[in-house]
Parts: structure tokens; sequence; C-alpha cells
């Protein structure tokens, strides 16, 4: 039913169903020159200049490769301020694989989680959802509602078997509709949960959370910007849906939900967003906002080249073999990792492959940043950029004092179809290396911190010379050798 290539003598790892034809050259800095750079970069990785880092595993936003046919729809774009046919092109398709007939154009997702929180949240408001993201957060924020998270206990417990650690509380759902009546504009679900490593949730956890918000009539919105991750472990691991095709998981998923949005520099793997409902009364209210905020109705902030290829994209989204790369990448980098004791987040979700850095570092406090700490010791071990989600990221407490963040991780994210399996696997040989010198990093102090997303633009500096060592050790394992 999946089709799968097993091997004659029983090796397993996932295969790329796609060929590269086009190509971006790479380098790979002497480890001297990785120290250097990410001195200069302040121990952040958001401020490495692209020349200097070897495989890019900041984020999957806006860099997952283009197909043929995406880059071919896109010499066809039909450039007009209205009415263009490129939009019709994208509206009917959108409309068809997710079964709403309203479809607005938005220049990214936040943009549409902007005008979301303009039309419905007021002060005071209360917005359940199974997990925060972080603009999310910030435009409810901004209105003066407030955020409630409802997942499950397994949903912060990094090693795990739990499939969905996505899920909604059911429970406590029920509880807060009840305890809030009258002041929850709208519940909102994350597809492949970002913020706790591209977790799922199941198809049978999305029908109670919709029977509830039914219920109570509230409108359920869906962020779909990871939907194709979460449509994958749907079909891999939840039995009711392994039969179905992606479009009527997709359908199934949509009939509970009264709102999707999505950024489509994630899903669609081009550059804009969407705002779908069914209810003409929404589309109404949206609607007056989208001119204002992102563009006319035909565009919404997006250039029309853009929106062919998410067209296209969206199409092949429905493909099984371009969905199962990323998730099948990120578990083989997973299970390689756990297999040479490298502390990572299982069991394997979307998106990337998150290191569990409390337990690759347990020498470094949280005031040092564990995460950010490791961020920077992945780059000088490989030029491997990565992500800090952990303290770092977060803001301060309103008393000054460091918000100490649960979970302490590093996101290695393989945007879709970019990476080779030989990549992957230079990746897991340096941090095998990394882990097995672990004791020479140290923590890092801040130099330069903004007041607000300090993580984008801050400064610091490590407490002690351990970059320094930890170049060293390199040189003297490595030899002359990269
Ligand atoms: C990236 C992301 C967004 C924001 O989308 P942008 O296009 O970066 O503005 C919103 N929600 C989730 C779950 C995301 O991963």
């Amino acid at each position: 039913m999946f089709n799968n290539v097993t091997f004659f003598k029983g090796e397993s790892f996932p295969l790329e169903m796609h060929k590269v034809r086009i190509v971006q050259k790479l380098s790979l800095i002497p480890v001297e020159e990785r120290l250097r750079a990410i001195r200069e970069a302040g121990f952040n990785t958001f401020l490495l200049k692209n020349r200097d880092v070897f495989l890019d595993m900041l984020t999957d936003s806006g860099v997952n490769a283009m197909s043929d046919r995406q880059l071919a729809a896109m010499m066809t774009a039909d450039d007009s301020y209205a009415g263009s046919m490129s939009f019709d092109r994208l509206k009917t398709t959108a409309s068809d694989i997710f079964n709403k007939e309203y479809v607005l154009p938005v220049h990214q997702g936040r943009a549409a989680e902007n005008i979301l929180a303009e039309a419905y949240v007021k002060p005071g408001n209360v917005v359940p959802m199974n997990y925060h993201f972080t603009t999310t957060k910030a435009h409810i924020g901004l209105r003066r509602g407030k955020v409630v998270e409802l997942y499950n206990d397994s949903a912060l417990r990094l090693q795990s078997e739990e499939p969905f650690k996505g899920n909604m509380d059911i429970s406590r759902l029920e509880k807060l509709l009840a305890k809030e009546k009258g002041n929850i504009p709208f519940v909102r679900v994350e597809a492949g949960t970002n913020l706790i490593g591209g977790q799922p949730w199941s198809l049978s956890n999305l029908k109670e959370t919709g029977k509830l918000c039914r219920a109570a009539n509230i409108p359920l919105v869906l962020d779909a910007s990871l939907l194709a991750d979460n449509l994958y472990f749907i079909k891999t691991r939840e039995d009711n849906e392994k039969d179905k095709s992606i479009r009527e998981i997709i359908k199934s998923i949509s009939d509970e939900i009264d709102i999707i949005y999505f950024s489509a520099r994630k899903l669609g793997c081009a550059r804009g967003g969407l705002i779908l409902t069914n209810d003409p009364k929404v589309n109404e209210v949206l609607m007056g906002l989208v001119p204002l905020y992102e563009g006319f109705l035909t565009y919404g902030g997006m250039s029309v080249r853009e929106i062919e290829a998410i067209a296209v994209g969206l199409e092949e989204t429905l493909d099984f073999d371009m969905i199962r790369h990323g998730p099948e990448f990120i578990n083989f980098m997973a299970r390689e990792l756990v297999n040479r004791g490298v502390p990572v987040v299982t069991p394997a979700g979307g998106l990337g492959c998150h290191l569990d850095a409390k337990r690759f570092l347990p020498q470094i406090p949280a005031e040092e940043f564990i995460a950010g700490a490791l961020g920077a010791a992945v780059f000088i071990a490989g030029g491997v950029r990565g992500m800090e989600r952990g303290t770092l990221s977060e803001e301060r407490n309103e008393d000054g004092s460091e918000h100490i963040c649960d979970v302490e991780m590093l996101r290695l994210a393989l945007p879709r179809r970019v990476f080779t399996m030989s990549q992957v696997k230079y990746t897991v040989d340096r941090l095998q290396w990394l882990y097995e010198n672990r004791d020479i990093v140290g923590g890092l102090k801040w130099i330069y911190e903004p007041k607000v997303l300090r993580f984008f633009n801050g400064r610091l500096n490590s407490v002690t010379d351990w970059p320094e060592k930890l170049a060293k050790k390199f040189r003297s394992d490595f030899g002359d050798s990269l």
C-alpha cells in the first residue's frame, strides 16, 4: 500500500523519489574559519552569512526545493493587479483540495494570523490551542487576548513512544469551553506542531475537537502550515486511515474545520499564504481586511509567479512520495543518532531532527543557553546551521528575570527535497564526534540583547574559550581534513 522499496541485504533507509536537476554549489570552510564565522555572528546562527554555511538546516520556511513543474508554471503567470488568471488557478486548486468555497490570499502565514486576530480577538479573550506558534501568540497577544495551550502530558516528554504528541487534551478543552463560555472567539489546532518538534495529531483526536467546538458553536481554526507532515503521520501511524488517499484524509480534516490558513512558504513549497472557509459571513469579514493589510483580493501581497508555484505545489502535496520524503529522512537521521547514543526527540516528527540539548550538554546551566551553545558547537563541528528552540528564544519575565524554557532543543530542519542522503550521513557523523567531545562545550552570555524577539538579532559571547578548544580538538582528531 505504501509501495515501499526494500533492500536485498536487509538494510533500511529512505530513497529519494525525485532527481536533482538544478543545483547550488556549496563550500565547507575549515574549522578555524567556522570558529571565526560563529564568533562574528555573536554565536547566533541567525546572524551567520550563507557563504560560511555548509548545510543550512535553520528552517523549512521558503527554502523547500521547487519542482520542474512549479518552475514551468511560474513562466506562464498572468500578471495583473485585478482578475489575475493565476489567482483563479490557485483558487480553483485550493478550493478543490480543501473542499472550501472561499479562498483569500495573504503574503505569508503570519499575515493570515494578523487578519484572524484583528477580526476576532478582543481584549481578555481566550484562544485555546494544542500548542502555540511564535507569530500566532504574538498576534493574539497584540490584541490583548490570551493563548491557552491544551496539550497532553506526553507533548513535552522528549523521549516517548507516543505517536501523536500534538493531540489536543479533549477533557481539558471541554472544561475550558464551559468555563470561558462567551469569551472564546475560536479554537486553533496546529498541524505538525512546530515548537514541540513537528509532532502530529491524529484524525480521531481532531474529530473529537471538532465535535466539542460544534456543540459549543465556536469556530475551529486550522493552522495547516505543516499539514504535509501531519498527513504523512496520519496515514502511517493511524490504523483507520492507512488505506485512505491523501486527498480523502485532507477532506476528512477539512470537514471538521471552519477556517483553514497556512504559510505557503511551507505547505506548497513556494512563498505566500491562504485563508479558506465555507462560511460566507466569515469570508465577508476577512475579505474586508485583506486589501487593507495585504493587497487586492487576487494577489494579497504575493507575486503571481509564486501564486502559480503554490497551485502546483499544493497538487504535489497530494502525492505520498512527495510528503514522505521529509519525515522519512528525519526518521533516518534520528534513528542513526539514537544508535550512536546521541539524545534526540523521539518519535521523530516532521520539519527537522531535534536534538535534546539538556541531555546533550548536561553541564551547562539553563541561564547560559544550553540549546544556543549546542547550535554554536554544531556549527563549529560541521558547518551545519540549526535553530535554537529554548530559553534563548523566550522573552524575559516581567520582572526582568530569564524565562527558563521547559525544553531545550536544537532543531536541524530538513527542508523538503533539498538535502541528500550523504549530507544527512555527514551531519550524523559530525554530531557523533561532537557528542563524544561534549565535555569541552560551555555556555553563552549576552553582549547585546534586544527587547523583542531577541533571538533574531541578539549577540552573545562564550563564557570561556571553549569554542577555541573545540576547534583545536577537531583539528587534532581530523588532521588537515575539513
Ligand atoms: C511558519 C509558520 C507560521 C508562520 O508562517 P510565515 O509564512 O513564516 O509567516 C505559522 N504557523 C506555523 C505552524 C508555522 O510553522
